[in-house]
């Protein structure tokens, strides 16, 4: 029998909604998880590439940020506060100025929207918009930034904007580093219309990028793109937003992804590892003459998770105080990326791509990508797919896999790929 015949999904058939999706990709009913694996009711061992989308850099249950939060706990400490000030609170954004921002020269504000990714990207454009005085936003093909009406509307993805049931509006999409197969000079388009009176394109509050788009396939911008991106709105007085919800808090190496170029945007957006521990958390951070808000312009219940603060900061302190993680993380990723270029070598329209530990294999035959992922399922392997039509598969391991995990798990991807096309 199927370790996975005696797992009872009925009741989620039966009462959760038909939006769910991780769950029919991966038929089973998790329960514990530590570090890169996760375990099944079964007791069945899953070793995790998928790290909760980007949200469990450092493992599932790291046991330090745990302990944090148990202390936390046990001594009563205030666990909602909505922005009231708590002590949580205050050595949180103390550990973002002292780790983070300071070593870096980054004088941003720091904004608690709501506690998703899509809240502080929401707020980024609210801001932006605010600031400027302008209404439209340049998004780039195949972005990913969310799912409330703000987010969504630069968004790419058709079947996803599709859900919104109004026109989204306000947002002009550009093409991705690459989008041409390298044909069209980067910015001749964007420039050209930007500077047209005849245009059409209204002039922009803001550009909002991902340094490497994760659900759009792991599309990876050159640090020149970007840096000649930070350029032209700098020249043009447009807003630079990168959201570095997926792609920061180390994914590439570097605690933002952007560092690699050497650009400063003026607004940035963090969430999914902030917290460390997988709690909700997501911040807006702006340099500080942008901060415009007026005090309660924009709210949430949900803005201050004290339990997020004690893990965030327990994270902050652990891995951000040295360049140990950033370096593992980008040996960890040369390392994940040969073996990935081996199995593509062997292999007729397979390619790789990424950066640091967001590495992919893509496939000509777009259909073979769910398919190697239901292979490494059955094997104890949990992999997603991400581009438009779900052509790739995506790797976004906890940075804190040791190599030996790395090793058994691209076994299996070895094995999954040569299942899927002979
Ligand atoms: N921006 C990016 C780049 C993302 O990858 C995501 C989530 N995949 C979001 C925003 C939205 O975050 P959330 O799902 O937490 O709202």
């Amino acid at each position: 029998m199927a370790a996975t015949e005696k797992i009872d999904m009925s009741v989620f058939e039966r009462r959760e909604s038909e939006v769910r999706s991780y769950s029919r990709g991966w038929p089973t009913v998790f329960d514990t998880a530590l570090g890169s694996r996760l375990r099944d009711e079964t007791g069945r061992e899953y070793l995790d590439f998928f790290g909760g989308a980007g949200v469990l850099n450092y493992g599932h249950n790291n046991p330090v940020f745990k302990e944090a939060l148990l202390d936390y706990i046990s001594r009563d400490g205030v666990a909602h506060s909505l922005d009231m000030a708590s002590v949580a609170k205050r050595e949180f954004l103390e550990s973002i100025e002292s780790r983070i921002l300071t070593p870096r020269g980054l004088d941003y504000k720091v904004q608690f929207p709501g506690p998703t990714g899509t809240n502080a990207v929401e707020a980024a454009l609210k801001l932006a918009r605010k600031v400027t005085g302008r209404e439209s936003v340049i998004n780039f093909t195949n972005a990913f930034h969310g799912m409330t009406l703000g987010s969504l509307s630069v968004t790419g993805n058709s079947m996803k904007r599709g859900g919104a049931g109004i026109p989204l509006v306000h947002a002009t999409p550009m093409p991705f580093d690459n989008y041409f197969d390298g044909v069209t000079e980067d910015f001749h388009w964007f420039s050209r219309v930007l500077d047209d009176s005849g245009s059409g394109l209204n002039r922009p509050a803001a550009v909002i990028v991902e340094t490497v788009q994760g659900e759009g396939g792991v599309n990876v911008a050159r640090p020149e793109w970007l840096r000649g991106l930070a350029e032209l709105c700098a020249e043009r007085d447009i807003l630079l937003i990168v959201d570095d919800v997926q792609m920061g808090c180390g994914r590439t190496g570097p605690f933002f992804s952007f560092e690699i170029a050497g650009i400063t945007p003026d607004i940035v957006t963090v969430s999914k590892s902030i917290s460390g521990f997988g709690l909700p958390l997501a911040l807006t951070l702006f340099k500080s003459e942008l901060d415009m808000w007026l005090p309660g312009e924009h709210n949430g219940t949900f803005r201050g998770n004290n339990h997020a603060f004690v893990t965030g900061r327990a994270a902050l302190e652990t891995y951000w105080a040295d360049d140990k993680l950033e370096k593992e993380t980008l040996r960890k990723g040369e390392m994940v990326r040969g073996r990935l270029d081996e199995i593509a070598d062997g292999h007729d329209g397979v390619s790789t791509r990424g950066r640091g530990l967001i590495q992919a294999l893509a496939f000509a035959d777009k259909a073979a990508a769910g398919k190697v992922c239901a292979a490494a399922f059955d094997r104890g392997l949990l992999l997603e797919t991400a581009g438009p039509d779900d052509e790739v598969v995506k790797l976004l391991p906890p940075l804190t896999t040791t190599d030996e995990e790395f090793a058994e798990g691209l076994d299996i991807m070895a094995e999954s790929v040569d299942q899927v096309l002979g």
